[in-house]
């Protein structure tokens, strides 16, 4: 097929009439996805930019002029597809399992030994692996229906996640259309990432467009893929690594299924090697390890698999993890770096937190300047940090996944006794007020340090504020964390019920505010009123009342003044409500500020729009079900709506209170629970049978 020329003119197929026009289509959209696949997958381009563009551009006039001879998997449709307006849900046929974890050698050594044990007579004398790298990115189902790409589920709960066809469509090493000869139906799975370099290239543009950057590749995946605009990933890097099939595709070995994967024309993960023993393992773990740091991806780990597909049948499930295969992770990386200062943040609730703040350091692919130090007795008798943090020193700085950095360790250095140590200060860094020790002796590394002064107190007011405007919470559209320090730095603002006083004038007047920009947050606070009650008092935020003790708060209550009365007593007859959240809340209610801020609320017309009271009713009320295993039809979610729709609680362990379990293929340890505790089993249509009227 290379063979034929690149200068086969546009201008002859036009002068041929139409059937010309569509075989010369036809022949551009093969060519160009074939380059596309030497490009992006194989690494092994045969024309040069130039004359690809020039073959893009040709099927681009066509298609234009023919609409009718477009092809679905033309490769300038990879860019056009309209937005989406929600995503919809994506049922994985085969569960999207999880992989058990092995952190030491010896624990991948026990891996095998288990293999052995479960085999007994019927185990080789030595076990073919294959060993992969374990990318740290998302992880993703493809599907092909007669070649052609017709869904691309997230992987979710594993059982049900979402449909992001419109963006993986635009990723240029997924096919859109597989060669002739594949399978009717073919699902493969693997993972989307940035590699590092279109990272950093798509941070700094970001910056440069004076967008917040991506704090890691893999959140910058995981929020590219879930866009509803696929012209967002479009214009960003995302790459596609397939590691196996869920369905269509069968072999003797998981080697054997990469060459499948790779003759349908995926990108496979370079690394991956084929072992001889649990040795040999070990050797190819160490060395992807050692080539880790100079990859153009981020990994977190290796994956190693039993390569014969009949031994990984002889194996099979244990709950949600496949018993042939394991992921190794790598210890987080460590970096070393300077202290240059410990700043002091005040949070929402008044805990004063301190953060190192440091010179950059890259760790993991990641330029960090902060990390945080939790509390004072960290700070302080952390015995790793060597007699307390002192500005100036050589510190070791770790990063784990997303998780915020850390200061692991202080490097104790001559000399560095003349440095100044680190104190926690005695007054609020924002308001001056006398800091407030919580402390319990039996627990010294548990303490908190809390500014009292709560409105009085900017720090926190921004903090509040912000949470108050936040998606979970009143969901205001326009008002960013940017928006908010400025008008409480104006002093527009200082408590929630301010925000519903701003006007048009007072708006429009800030640095940086267009009218429209000022008109459509006034929509939107405006729009924000009628959010309902458990939302109102998530966004409160009253200690200890996250967003489930919120919602429980208010289908029990009804509304504002049944909560307000409330004693801490009835408020503890509500489920998952103790002693603690009790007094919080009635504490919070007492405050005279608090309820003056509650009827200021109302007075704007924030309506606190109370939850109808559900009583429960149904065939399962009072009754408590756990759901185990892989059901037939439904996915455990659904299961579990059905349960509760029909007034039943859900639960996640087995107990003497359980009233049955649910169970389906593969169940585990809950199975066992439930047959030696004599709580009855249902199967699926069982379940059915109990809830449907
Ligand atoms: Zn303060």
């Amino acid at each position: 097929m290379s063979q034929i020329g690149l200068d086969f003119g546009s201008s002859n197929a036009q002068e041929s009439g139409t059937d010309a026009v569509r075989a010369r289509i036809d022949w551009l959209v093969v060519e160009l996805n074939r380059h596309n696949h030497l490009y992006h997958v194989l690494d092994a381009a045969e024309i040069d930019d130039q004359d690809y563009d020039r073959l893009f551009r040709e099927l681009e006039t066509l298609e234009a002029d023919h609409p009718a001879f477009l092809r679905s998997d033309s490769p300038t449709q990879r860019v056009g597809g309209a937005p989406v307006d929600g995503l919809e849900k994506f049922e994985h046929r085969v569960p999207m399992l999880s992989l058990a974890n092995a952190f030491d050698d010896e624990e991948l050594r026990e891996f095998e030994t288990r293999l052995r044990r479960m085999l007994g007579d019927t185990a080789p004398d030595h076990f073919d692996y294959i060993v992969e790298p374990k990318f740290d990115g998302l992880a993703m189902e493809l599907v092909y229906e007669g070649g052609d790409l017709v869904a691309a589920g997230t992987r979710g709960d594993g059982y049900v996640g979402e449909n992001v066809i419109h963006n993986m469509r635009t990723v240029r090493t997924v096919p859109l259309r597989l060669p002739e000869g594949c399978p009717p139906y073919l699902s493969v799975r693997g993972e989307v990432i940035f590699d590092l370099e279109g990272f950093a290239t798509m941070n700094h543009r970001r910056e440069r467009d004076g967008q917040s950057p991506f704090k890691n590749p893999r959140n910058a995946a995981a929020g590219t893929v879930r866009q509803l605009d696929p012209a967002v990933a479009a214009g960003r890097p995302l790459q596609f690594f397939a590691h196996s099939a869920g369905e269509g595709l069968t072999a003797p070995s998981h080697g054997e299924l990469i060459n499948h994967l790779k003759a349908q024309g995926f990108q496979t993960a370079s690394l991956t090697q084929r072992c001889t023993g649990i040795d040999a393992v070990l050797d190819a773990i160490a060395a992807i390890g050692a080539h880790r740091n100079t990859l153009p991806y981020e990994i977190d780990g290796a994956v190693v698999k039993v390569d014969s597909v009949a031994l990984q049948e002889a194996l099979g499930f244990v709950t949600r993890s496949p018993r042939w295969a394991i992921a190794f992770k790598y210890p987080a990386p460590v970096v070393e770096t300077r202290l240059l200062e410990v700043a002091f943040q005040v949070g929402r609730t008044g805990v004063v937190t301190p953060v190192a703040i440091m010179e950059p350091v890259m760790v993991g692919g990641v330029t960090v300047t902060h990390a945080t130090l939790h509390n004072e007795h960290q700070m302080v008798r952390k015995p790793e940090y060597c007699g307390g943090l002192r500005v100036g020193d050589r510190v070791q700085v770790k990063r784990a996944g997303d998780v915020i950095p850390r200061v692991e360790a202080v490097v104790d250095e001559v000399g560095r006794d003349q440095r100044a140590k680190v104190t926690f200060p005695v007054e609020c860094p924002d308001c001056d007020a006398e800091l407030v020790r919580e402390e319990n002796p039996k627990e010294p590394e548990k303490v908190i340090i809390r500014c009292p002064n709560n409105l009085g107190c900017q720090a926190q007011v921004e903090a509040g504020l912000k949470h108050f405007a936040s998606r979970l919470a009143m969901d205001i559209d326009g008002l960013g964390d940017k928006l908010v320090d400025q008008l409480v730095a104006a002093q527009l603002i200082r408590t929630p019920s301010d925000l519903y006083r701003l006007t048009l004038v007072q708006l429009a007047g800030l640095e940086r505010m267009a009218e429209k920009s000022a008109t459509n947050l006034l929509g939107s606070l405006n729009e924000s009123k009628s959010r309902p009650f458990e939302r109102v008092l998530f966004g409160l935020g009253i200690r200890h009342v996250g967003e489930a003790v919120a919602r429980d708060l208010a289908s029990h209550f009804g509304g504002i003044d049944a909560l307000m009365e409330a004693s801490e007593e009835a408020l503890q007859a509500v489920d998952g409500v103790g002693p603690e959240i009790a007094n919080s809340l009635s504490r919070w209610f007492s405050t005279e500020a608090n309820a003056a801020e509650i009827a200021a609320l109302r007075a704007q017309g924030v309506e606190f729009r109370e939850t109808a009271s559900q009583a429960p009713k149904g065939p399962l009320v009072g009754k408590t079900v756990v759901i185990t295993g892989t059901l037939p039809t439904m996915g455990r979610k659904e299961a579990a709506e059905l349960i509760r729709e029909a007034g039943g609680k859900v639960t996640g362990s087995v107990s003497a209170k359980t009233d049955f379990l649910v169970a389906g293929a593969a169940a585990g340890s809950k199975l066992a629970k439930a047959i030696s505790l004599g709580v009855p089993v249902l199967d699926e249509e069982a379940l059915k049978a109990m809830v449907s009227p």
